[in-house]
């Protein structure tokens, strides 16, 4: 079946005074409808870059962005901006981790709910209205009816939050991306919503990108993940893949953040020492190398000197890295199974 996106060989560039920054360097993926594509890496891996592209809301004037964007087999890389503007919104839509970005100050909550609605179906206010009711009782706010008619800057953060996400999903859109969508949220909620996202894709087939840094909310909610390190993809496979078998030692880095599931209380929190390169001057060789705690047994050097190729292996698995198999299974740290 063909992909409903598909992404091919996306680099997006910014210049900036000190010179040109590499964000995204040649990503590809494709995903279905009625799937969920996981993206994940700390910040700066590029994650929020890619999604921007997909959406055509990166800033022409300092961004270059080349490779092909295809949705539902339409080009969108060089889309006008106007047929863009179209689709955002109802083909597809996004949720950001930053609601005050999302809603206007100005008009009520309800009101930037329900004009989407009534532009898209072409419904009355009254139902647009009835529309933005429902759609905020379904991301949980409570007596929705009541609240339909405040203000943003009368909600609290986590309200506004799942506010902007009734907005991305109020005109059932075929794509969205969710950018970290629930960080902000309570443990309670942050499940509400992904029920919520769930059901709209039961009943819509829509095809889900979702970013995180968390690869334990991936679990719950991703068919497929994809690793990003230093606007590359360092390992792809399917949810179950990365979480049991994970090949990349970026994805057993990612993974040792977790809480350990061990009887040892004293076992300290492994964050992934050491930050994520610069993009205006990626180190040579694998771009991990830096951080990598294996890169020296690796004959030759090859870690600092050679770029490891991302490696299909089969059923849409693959990983960029020198180690060979036989060491990857012998170093694959128990924190991982
Ligand atoms: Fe580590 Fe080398 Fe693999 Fe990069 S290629 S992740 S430095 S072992
Ligand atoms: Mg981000």
């Amino acid at each position: 079946t063909e992909p409903f996106l598909s992404v091919r060989d996306l680099r997006v560039r910014f210049a900036t005074e000190d010179g040109l920054v590499k964000a995204v360097d040649g990503l590809s993926f494709d995903l279905p409808r009625g799937r969920t594509l996981g993206i994940v890496g700390e910040s700066g891996s590029g994650k929020s870059v890619t999604n921007l592209a997909v959406l055509g809301l990166h800033d022409p004037r300092v961004t270059t962005v080349t490779g092909d964007i295809l949705l539902d087999g339409r080009e969108l890389t060089h889309a006008p901006r106007r047929a863009l503007e179209r689709l955002r919104g109802n083909t597809m839509s996004m949720i950001f981790q930053d609601s005050l970005t999302a809603l206007s100050p100005y008009y009520t909550v309800g009101r930037q709910i329900a004009e989407p609605y009534r532009k898209h179906t072409g419904a009355s206010r009254a139902r647009a209205r009835r529309r933005a009711v429902e759609m905020l009782g379904r991301v949980g706010i409570p007596r929705p009816e009541r609240r339909v008619d405040d203000y943003p800057h009368h909600f609290s953060g986590g309200m506004r939050q799942r506010a902007m996400i009734a907005l991305a999903l109020v005109c059932d859109p075929e794509l969205l991306i969710a950018d970290e969508p629930t960080t902000a949220l309570d443990v309670t909620v942050q499940a509400q919503i992904l029920d919520l996202l769930a059901d709209l894709q039961r009943e819509r087939g829509t095809a889900i990108v979702f970013v995180t840094h968390d690869l334990g909310v991936v679990a719950g909610v991703c068919d497929e993940v994809l690793v990003m390190y230093a606007g590359r993809c360092v390992e792809r496979g399917t949810v179950r893949d990365i979480l049991k078998s994970p090949r990349h030692p970026y994805t057993w880095g990612l993974l040792g953040s977790l809480p350990r599931m061990t009887d040892d209380a004293d076992e300290p929190l492994r964050p992934i020492p050491g930050t994520p390169p610069s993009l205006l001057t990626p180190p040579p060789g694998c771009p991990f190398h830096p951080r990598c705690p294996y890169r020296d047994q690796v004959p030759d050097d090859r870690c600092r000197v050679e770029r490891p190729p991302l490696a299909p292996e089969g059923g849409g698995r693959a990983s960029a890295c020198h180690l060979p198999d036989e060491r990857v299974r012998e170093l694959t740290p128990g924190a991982v199974r």
